[in-house]
């Protein structure tokens, strides 16, 4: 149906004063103005799966976090220079979840700000300003996150408008990239050392290399086995810094890791967190050890007016407890398990399927043309999604060819819920678009 025409009218109000860049889901989108679980509900009822929410891991409207913010606000809330027992806890909490050594925290309020801080701890550490990053990569809209941000589904520019201080590898894809499958981990590192090597010629040293630990933008793709391992080393031997970003594939969303690097076997030197840890209050941090931490004092103090706010603290610790209680990593890896086994099943049935990428509740259904070329079936994906939210699912594609479905739905997606976005897109598949 034709959506109302207040609906409409408050599209034109939104697109006439929120600046343009700023682009909403859909070309007709639903006006919701509830949640609930994994569910979101429209101004005329209807009811929708979402499938896509990264940020609102416990699911929508959970009653007993608004519960505790709200008390929180009426009790106190300020800057992080004052002394309160939030800001204290938190940053213990969060040292705790991270690999010993690791145990420096900085709060901010978003993914964009703590990728932002890390290569400036990098930089302020190493004495170097060189980045190396990943192609078909995103970390964030402020100034340092976006310089290595690549993906040109973002920003069709990307590739043309790094500054000469961005050093972008070839994008490790298992799936479509220059090198296929798990064992590639040697041949792109061959790709990446005659970079490293103009780096070191240039005598401006290298401050740091930042990824995401399962290649997340570009739809869920397991990185080449080793990978991490190797590229960690080559940085390390020139005196720069490993960030592993994450902001997406972190915080238990793997189910069966709590963090992205350890399928890698690695530590890095400096974890960025965002999204899920407040649910989607305003929540960032940087995890690190100690002497890069203090790397930034030599430039003065490090404040971020609401970053460890009271009630930004209070928020982050009663995500973690329900997280824990309601046994939301388990739910991933179980539930996660079985749509990744239904989502394989689509490939038997339906040739575009090409293949099912990720883990836990961070999946990837890739679309092709033909299995062979892997030609990206772009146009066929939108339409996919957009016949999608007909039948009630909020489905978006993701990666520089926009041909993969981004599978991250809140943690509490229950198996109901899975088997119905499977049966869904395979009525999808089967109707054709
Ligand atoms: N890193 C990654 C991997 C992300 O996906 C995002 C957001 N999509 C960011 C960083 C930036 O986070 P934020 O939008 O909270 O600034």
């Amino acid at each position: 149906d034709a959506p109302q025409p207040e609906t409409t009218e408050l599209l034109v109000r939104r697109r006439t004063h929120l600046a343009g860049a700023q682009k909403n889901y859909y070309a007709a989108p639903p006006q919701i103005e509830r949640g609930w679980r994994e569910h979101l509900f429209d101004v005329e009822g209807r009811a929708y799966l979402d499938m896509v929410n990264n940020v609102t891991i416990l699911g929508h409207g959970h009653p007993r976090l608004a519960a505790a913010i709200s008390a929180q606000w009426l009790r106190l809330n300020t800057n992080s220079r004052f002394h309160y027992a939030a800001i204290a806890e938190f940053s213990e909490r969060l040292a705790a979840l991270a690999p010993d050594g690791l145990d420096a925290v900085f709060l901010v309020n978003s993914g964009s700000e703590a990728n932002d801080l890390a290569i400036r701890l990098a930089q302020a550490h190493s004495g170097a300003r060189n980045m190396l990053c990943l192609l078909e990569a995103y970390h964030g809209w402020s100034a340092a996150s976006e310089a290595v941000s690549t993906s040109i589904a973002d920003n069709p520019l990307a590739l043309t408008t790094r500054p000469d201080w961005v050093h972008a590898a070839v994008s490790p894809n298992t799936y479509r990239g220059a090198f296929r499958g798990p064992d590639t981990a040697a041949s792109y590192l061959a790709t990446v050392k005659p970079m490293l090597e103009t780096i070191d010629a240039g005598g401006q040293g290298l401050a740091g290399f930042i990824c995401e630990s399962v290649y997340g933008n570009a739809g869920g793709i397991p990185l080449p086995e080793g990978y991490l391992k190797e590229i960690y080393a080559e940085v390390r031997a020139r005196g720069g810094l490993c960030i592993a970003d994450e902001v997406q594939v972190g915080y238990g969303r793997l189910g069966h890791y709590f963090w992205g690097f350890e399928q890698q076997g690695v530590v890095p030197d400096i974890i960025t967190i965002a999204k899920g840890m407040g649910n989607g209050h305003p929540l960032g941090a940087v995890i690190t050890r100690r002497e890069i931490a203090r790397s930034l004092e030599k430039e003065g103090p490090f404040f971020s007016s609401t970053g460890g706010s009271p009630v930004s603290c209070v928020a982050g610790m009663t995500v973690l407890d329900i997280m824990a209680e309601e046994k939301l990593q388990e739910n991933a890896r179980t539930v996660g398990d079985h749509l990744k086994a239904r989502l394989a099943a689509l490939i038997d049935r339906h040739p575009i399927a090409g293949a099912v990428h990720g883990m836990g509740l961070y999946l990837g259904l890739e679309f092709v043309r033909d299995r062979t070329t892997l030609e990206p079936a772009t146009e066929e994906t939108a339409a996919i999604c957009d016949r999608l939210l007909e039948l009630g699912i909020i489905m978006q594609p993701t990666g520089d060819h926009q041909n993969v479905l981004k599978i991250k739905p809140p943690l509490c997606l229950s198996i109901e819920s899975a088997d119905f976005f499977a049966d869904m897109l395979e009525k999808v598949l089967q109707e054709g678009w």
